[in-house]
């Protein structure tokens, strides 16, 4: 065989392939419902979906075509910006013996298939990720075949859809306040204040008595998602699994609470639960304390930012604001493209390393990328773009909510 030189032509919005051609992504199938008066909107939400799947299964091979349902709406708070997590989990026991949620993607992409429980079926969709019309959002380059610029308080989508759709594959934490466990409440920006972190407290609700009252009945066990199994502590190697079972002791199997606010304060009147649960929320408020253990043995920071509302376990740290695993930050900015963000980190993929190993970690095929994306270096004048940080957008636990810093 002759030896091939690659002449790679690599400019500003320069990917290998997908980002260039806009290719339809076919690991990915995406229904979008939406309906906007804004011409173009839609079809461009459509687009850079596509182009969001593009960067996830240029690094992760998938068995089967994952299903995701995106709905368009225009919520009147203007800071929710958009959301991703998983339609479905499915309780699988693990090979340390825990039951763990495992995201439907994962179920489906992979083969050999994990072990679900009996009785669990799979959903029609896999991921779901909702977007907020009514913030200003920005679609690259490569979607428009526009060379507009970004606007210094608009929001790169593909930067959050990526993200969103990381959230959807299972890059999440049910370490939670459960008194405030729905989404919604953080979208509308409620604080998780609660001094008690669990895993969910149920999957099944009952109906009790002659009177059929709902009820949600407790299996004698919390469940955590597949992705808290990699939790540890940053100094001791701790797991987190290891609070765990002091909190399970917090009831019988059959047990049957109310509401999950019902649960979390059965826990607080449980010596040895309130103390583990107490435990967790303290570490998810100690900047660096909470780490995830790739398999390599390695640690990812993860987020403990005292100052946010809410546990941001499922985010990585503030150390990789600016590195070329920003994707899963907490907060990501406005004004700034996401492909401009990733020269300036000297990042080679939308999807950066350690995020890629938290993914095979948790049982993702992970593949060797095709994509490039040249170093900053070589690129002109790419840290202008640093006067783009002007605005912030926080990203809450499977939901990006806007809270604008204006200079
Ligand atoms: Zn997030």
């Amino acid at each position: 065989m002759l030896p091939v030189a690659f002449g790679l032509l690599l400019t500003w919005t320069g990917w290998a392939h997908a980002a260039a051609t806009g290719a339809p992504s076919s690991s990915f199938r995406f229904d979008l419902a939406c309906t906007s008066a804004e011409a173009g909107y839609c079809d461009n939400v459509k687009k850079t979906l596509e182009l969001a799947g593009s960067y996830v299964e240029d690094v992760v091979s998938f068995s089967s075509t994952i299903q995701v349902n995106a709905t368009v709406v225009g919520f009147a708070n203007d800071g929710f910006l958009s959301q991703g997590r998983p339609s479905s989990t499915l309780v699988v026991k693990d090979s340390d013996g825990r039951v763990r949620l495992y995201p439907q993607a994962l179920i489906r992409g992979k083969t050999p298939r994990p072990a679900v429980q009996e009785g669990q079926e799979m959903t029609k969709y896999d991921v779901e990720i909702l977007i907020n019309s009514n913030t200003p959002a920005y679609f690259p380059a490569s979607v428009t075949g526009s060379s507009k610029a970004i606007g210094k308080e608009e929001v790169d989508l593909s930067w959050t859809l990526t993200h969103e759709l990381l959230h959807g594959l299972g890059h999440l934490t049910a370490w939670r306040d459960h008194t405030q466990e729905e989404h919604g409440a953080d979208a509308k920006g409620a604080s998780n204040t609660s001094e008690y972190l669990t895993p969910y407290p149920f999957v099944y609700m009952v109906r009790s008595g002659s009177t059929g009252a709902a009820a949600l009945q407790y299996d004698g066990h919390t469940y955590p998602y597949l992705f808290d199994r990699f939790l540890v502590e940053t100094t001791s190697g701790k797991a987190l699994d290891d609070y765990i079972t002091a909190i399970d002791g917090v009831g019988k199997a059959g047990t049957t609470f109310a509401d999950g606010p019902a649960f979390v304060s059965a826990v607080a009147g449980n010596g040895p639960a309130a103390s583990a649960a107490s435990k967790v929320s303290t570490l998810a408020k100690t900047p660096g304390s909470v780490s995830f253990r790739l398999d390599d043995g390695s640690l990812v920071t993860l987020d403990t930012d005292p100052a946010l509302p809410s546990s941001r376990l499922d985010h990585l740290g503030p150390e990789y604001e600016k590195k070329e695993d920003l994707l899963m930050y907490s907060v990501t900015p406005s004004g700034l493209e996401y492909i401009r963000a990733l020269k300036q980190a000297g990042s080679r993929h939308p999807i950066g390393e350690k995020t890629q190993s938290i993914l095979r970690t948790m049982g993702y095929n992970v593949k060797n990328s095709s994509m490039v994306l040249p170093m900053s270096s070589s690129v002109s004048g790419s840290m202008a773009g640093s006067k783009g940080w002007q605005g912030k957008l926080h990203v809450m636990t499977g939901v990006m909510v806007v809270s604008w810093i204006l200079s």
